[in-house]
């Protein structure tokens, strides 16, 4: 019964049961092995008698120690270990030896009772490895808390602060412990309203973010803060709050909508016409001044084509400029006329400059215009008095000079050139003064003007001497009824403040037929002649011919 009971027992049992016989002579051999051990172990009933030295070699020499330690100490040992499995699966073991006395209190047999631990072994490995790995994200956590740049504190769910990182406690100054500051007592006023929403998000589970002044220990920082809150198993615990000095790029913002400021002041502001055209020649902006220079708001030129009111004439050279200073990269000028809205043309200057991109990518090209109409009406002025006398208006010698050049060059017909020259000048200006002279000098030209065609040219060659140049008249009759009309309307009296004066000239001519003249030759021989009639009494003409 004993024997059966046993069995059944051994049998159900889930642990492994070894029965080791103490030999007399130091040996272990196994007795007996349940159904676990058998099949586990892979020893059978066979083994059953044999030395455990010769069955399992490399076992062997630790279970001997263990199995004398037992006999010698007739105590329990308890040992941890390890085995592959006949399936190749290593289990891990608790095994409980026990000594089996005789009567004698000697010990004859040891159960080994070998407990399965595999589950339990390899949950607490498990466990071990999660634990190392928990320490290192939390060292990991704790790296990134501590090296971050931007301060982190941690706030309680009253929103004191607890703790912080390297970085806030150089905020705040804190030598070692951070003392326990509401973060209200960090803002002004007007922005508390503001961060208490974003606090109370926060402990709702919600992240939020805002950007205020913080004033810390003494300074004041531009901050982009974030309050983030900290979940744990759902629930929130606390408040990070996550600040970051935003100085830099604020001081860049300011600086950047200063110069912007600055532009669009110089732009609204400027007498120049400023615009930008895209790459089509399409106005895209054009400044306030258009209204005041061109007469028509500057939203009547933005979406259209630069060149829409640019006169005509100038849109060959204006498209030109444009291209090459795209394709080159450099700025352009021109002078060209705009459409005014009341007045029909008005100079201005055109200073292009082609605006690309970081890729060298064309972006649009700034064009500034200025009104020259004052520049051009003086320029004009100038080259005026370049080519005319002050005293009479006449044209002077150098404009004679080109024409008589223009004349000959274009060949169109034979010319005849009077040389003047008014008879006794001098005693006009001795007797009556310089002012009369110049007077007479006025009426003088006034006279030939009158006694002349107005395609013929009337021209001062300086002091009392004048020269006409005739158009069309070419042969001497012609030519003598010109000199005696001429005569005749100066000898009609000068009235000059209150006084009349008779004044009579003298005239020297030529006829041109020759191109191969210079005008420096047709004067001479105009001079020539004028001489001639000097000398012949005065009052009076002489003609002289060329060849
Ligand atoms: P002639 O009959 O030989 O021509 O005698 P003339 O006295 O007219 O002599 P001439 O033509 O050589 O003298 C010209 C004078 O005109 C000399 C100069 O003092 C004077 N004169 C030159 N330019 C001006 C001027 O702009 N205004 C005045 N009032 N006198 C001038
Ligand atoms: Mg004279």
């Amino acid at each position: 019964m004993e024997k059966l009971l046993f069995r059944a027992v051994m049998k159900g049992i889930k642990e492994m049961v070894f029965i080791v016989k103490a030999e007399p002579d130091g040996e272990f051999t196994y007795a007996f092995l349940n159904e676990e051990a058998k099949m586990r172990s892979g020893l059978s009933d066979d083994d059953l008698g044999k030395p455990i030295q010769a069955i399992q070699p490399d076992l062997s020499s630790f279970l001997y120690s263990q199995y004398v330690k037992v006999v010698e100490t007739k105590e329990d040992v308890v040992y941890k270990d390890s085995y592959t499995a006949l399936s190749g699966e290593t289990y891990y073991s608790k095994t409980r030896l026990s000594p089996l006395l005789d009567e004698q209190g000697e010990c004859t047999h040891i159960t080994a009772l070998v407990h399965d631990i595999t589950e339990s072994t390899w949950a607490e490995l498990d466990a071990e490895e999660s634990r190392e790995r928990a320490l290192e994200s939390r060292e990991r956590f704790r790296s990134l808390f501590d090296h971050n740049l931007d301060a982190i504190f941690y706030l309680n769910l009253d929103g004191i602060t607890i703790s912080g990182n390297r970085a806030a406690g150089a905020y705040i100054g804190w030598e070692s412990e951070p003392e326990e500051i509401h973060y209200r007592e960090w803002f002004k006023e007007k922005d508390l309203t503001e961060v208490d929403h974003a606090f109370l998000k926060a402990k709702t589970g919600e992240a939020s973010s805002f950007r205020t002044k913080v004033y810390m220990n003494g300074k004041k920082i531009d901050g982009l803060s974030i309050f983030v809150p900290v979940m744990i198993h759902h629930e929130v615990t606390g408040i990070y709050w996550i600040l970051k000095d935003i100085s830099t790029e604020m001081d860049a913002i300011k600086r950047f909508r200063d110069s912007e400021k600055k532009l669009r002041i110089i732009a609204e502001n400027a007498q120049d016409l400023i615009t930008l055209v895209d790459h089509k020649g399409t106005i895209i902006y054009a400044s306030p001044s258009y209204r005041q220079v061109l007469g028509y708001p500057e939203s009547e030129y933005e979406g259209k084509l630069f060149s829409h009111h640019v006169e005509e004439e100038y849109l060959p050279e204006l498209e030109a400029s444009f291209l090459m200073s795209i394709q080159q990269g450099t700025p352009w000028k021109l002078q060209l006329r705009q459409q005014h809205q009341e007045k029909e043309w008005m100079w201005t200057e055109l200073h292009g400059t082609p605006v690309f991109d970081d890729q060298d990518h064309f972006n649009y090209m700034v064009v500034v215009s200025r009104d020259i109409t004052f520049n051009k009406k003086q320029e004009s002025r100038l080259e005026y008095f370049a080519y005319h006398d002050s005293l009479t208006g006449l044209p002077n010698r150098r404009l004679l000079q080109k024409t008589m050049e223009e004349e000959q060059q274009s060949g169109r017909q034979p010319f005849s050139v009077l040389m003047l020259d008014i008879d006794h000048f001098k005693t006009i200006n001795d007797e009556l003064g310089h002012d009369a002279g110049d007077a007479v000098i006025e009426e003088f030209g006034h006279r030939l003007k009158k006694c002349t065609r107005s395609s013929d040219l009337v021209a001062r060659l300086g002091g009392d001497e004048f020269i006409v140049l005739l158009r069309g008249v070419e042969n001497e009759d012609k030519l003598s009824k010109v000199a005696d009309k001429i005569l005749s309307a100066i000898r009609e009296p000068f009235q000059l403040k209150g006084l009349v004066m008779n004044v009579t000239t003298s005239i020297g001519m030529t006829v041109v037929e020759k191109e191969a003249c210079s005008p420096a030759e047709i004067l001479k021989a105009a001079d020539k002649a004028l001489y001639q009639a000097k000398a012949r009494g005065r009052n009076t003409f002489s003609i002289l011919s060329l060849n």
